[in-house]
């Protein structure tokens, strides 16, 4: 038994086999075959490929029974690869030639692909290369004898990977799976973040929980400690089904809050919404009693497509979502890509991704892809209260371009005789620190503000998101992000908008007392933190927190600010 420590993203218990997503490619070696074996090569290559073909079909099959259809478009892009000629047939001419093992020429018929791919200026046909990896890898997996795991059956697998992207995490996003490993990763990375919108227990940033897991092993994954047991003993799988079963009997006693009002002992309302990144886990909007979306990321539905969605494409899933979720509000965030999310068609800055073309950034480059999602979202909001929220402001300049662009949208569905609605309530995201410090302004230029704490800690401190180095000095109690996140609250209160927070922050349930104590009176997280955050504020008493969260501002030392939180949640 040995016990490996990480970053735990999202909570619970998972006991599972691990399955190791292993990088096959670097384990390729060339070695001449003999005349006589060269049909023996061809056969194992080509049964390479069938058993892919059929794993890959399975699993589309799979998906469609779950209702999980929408994820297919991955498994169609991996079977027009298995089935382009310069795959599938240019290997075997390959190993006739030059007399070498399968999985050789194949890796050397990847890499000419690849290497043609990087010269074409296309970022789409460019980034292309990672499917053709992918299916590569795999095929070279089962040539060289890695375990051939049935991608369709396996029950219980806990993915052990080096990292996973966040597109990988969408795909594993399959019943089988009940756990993520990963050596690398921060607590706020977009994959943490859909491993918990996912909700299967996740622990990242291992260092090198990959290297000591092998395939089929035994695992202990505990979401809420942040640590991987390795072939536990029998007493302690017993000892952790224990605190499954407590874990289960702890979430069903928190259903008896759903159907209650969010609101303080001294009845102060405070709102409870949900984030999303698709449309398919709607229920607990609804099932939560909460007061709507607050976040729905959107990038990711492109994500998921490989491709960007034209405007009847966007405008008919966020029309469903007025109709799924009637008297609610539902915020959707316009595209966000960049940074850790990287769309495969879409430019991403290579030097400093983070810094780089993100966001809204990218969407003022790239007007008619803007537009094209404000036209879809202000015709959606002619059918219920869908509202437009731009990510990563941080200037003036851009928040008045981006107004222009909305004014312009406007322009053509008048001229195009669509109906919309033109008085969409418009909002910015505050997570640069400087849309924080310049938070007057933004509120005095638009309908509500939601704080994105994830980014705002990363720009103010300087510290990079996802990566597990430096994950001990994301700190969420930081006395100047409390300040800025008091900043905005109180700008918004000046101004008379909503500001919500929408960072991993607000499912915290233990900062739930000092946000409220600073303020916060709109709170938007995953589906699995609102009641445990529910159940703080039903027991949280507005007019004592105030001046004990004005104590926690004005005090600098890390510990004196733990130490003080701690009391205020006793
Ligand atoms: C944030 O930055 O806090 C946020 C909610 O946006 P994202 O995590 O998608 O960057
Ligand atoms: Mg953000």
């Amino acid at each position: 038994m040995l016990i490996v420590s990480g970053i735990p993203v999202s909570s619970g218990v998972a006991i599972g086999k691990a399955y190791i997503l292993a990088h096959a490619l670097n384990e390729v070696e060339p070695y001449t075959i003999t005349e006589k074996n060269i049909s023996n090569e061809i056969k194992r290559f080509n049964q390479a490929i069938k058993q892919l073909k059929s794993e890959l079909l399975a699993l589309k099959k799979e998906l469609k029974k779950n209702k999980m259809g929408e994820y297919g478009s991955f498994i169609d892009v991996q079977l027009a690869i298995i089935n382009d000629p310069k795959i599938s047939k240019n290997p075997l001419e390959l190993i006739k030639k030059s007399k070498q093992n399968a999985e050789w020429a194949l890796k050397v018929q990847m890499e000419e692909i690849i290497n043609k791919f990087n010269s074409i200026e296309n970022n789409y046909i460019r980034e292309r290369k990672n499917d053709i990896y992918q299916v590569c890898e795999t095929l070279i997996k089962y040539l060289i004898g890695h375990e051939s795991k049935q991608l369709s059956s396996d029950k219980n697998r806990i993915i052990v990977a080096h990292d996973i992207s966040p597109a990988d995490a969408l795909k594993f996003k399959n019943s089988n799976n009940i756990a993520f490993v990963t050596d690398i990763g921060g607590t706020t990375s977009h994959t943490a973040i859909l491993a918990k919108s996912i909700n299967i227990p996740s622990v990242v940033g291992t260092q090198n929980a990959k290297n000591l897991i092998s395939n089929g092993d035994n695992l202990i994954v505990d979401g809420d400690h942040g640590c991987v047991i390795i072939n536990p003993t029998n007493e302690v799988i017993n000892e952790y089904k224990l605190k499954q079963n407590l874990y289960e009997l702890e979430s069903k006693k928190l259903l008896s809050l759903q159907k209650l009002t969010s609101k303080t002992i001294d009845k102060v309302s405070v709102n409870l919404y949900v984030n999303i990144e698709d449309t398919n886990n709607i229920e607990p909007v609804i099932e939560n009693n909460t007061k709507g979306v607050g976040l729905f990321r959107t990038e990711f539905i492109f994500m998921d497509k490989h491709r960007m969605l034209d405007e009847n494409e966007q405008f008919t899933i966020y029309r469903n979502l007025t109709k799924a979720l009637p008297n609610k509000t539902i915020t959707i965030r316009t595209l966000d890509s960049g940074g850790d999310k990287v769309i495969e068609h879409m430019p991403n800055t290579n030097q400093n991704p983070a810094l780089g073309l993100r966001a809204i950034r990218f969407c003022l480059a790239e007007p008619d892809v803007f537009i094209t999602q404000i036209k879809a979202l202000l015709r959606a909001s002619y059918y219920g209260d869908i509202r437009i929220l731009i990510p990563m402001l941080s200037s003036d300049n851009e928040l008045r371009q981006v107004k222009l662009l909305i004014d312009r949208a406007k322009d053509i569905l008048t001229s195009e005789r669509k109906k919309f609605n033109s008085k969409t309530l418009i909002g910015g995201m505050i997570e640069v620190p400087a849309a924080a410090i310049d938070a007057e302004s933004f509120a005095s230029q638009l309908d509500f503000l939601s704080i994105g704490t994830n980014d705002l800690i990363q720009y103010t401190l300087a510290v990079d998101r996802t990566d597990d180095a430096v994950s001990h000095l994301y700190d969420s109690s930081h006395p100047a992000l409390l300040k800025l996140i008091k900043g905005v609250i109180d700008a918004g209160t000046k101004a008379g908008i909503e500001v919500s927070l929408c960072g991993e922050m607000a499912g915290d349930p233990k900062l739930t007392k000092l946000l409220i104590g600073l303020g916060l009176k709109n709170f938007s997280m995953h589906p699995s933190s609102l009641l445990k955050v529910k159940k703080v504020i039903l027991e949280s008493e507005f007019s004592k927190l105030k001046s004990k969260a004005k104590k926690i501002l004005n005090t600098h030392d890390k510990i004196e600010i733990e130490n003080l939180i701690n009391t205020l949640n006793n």
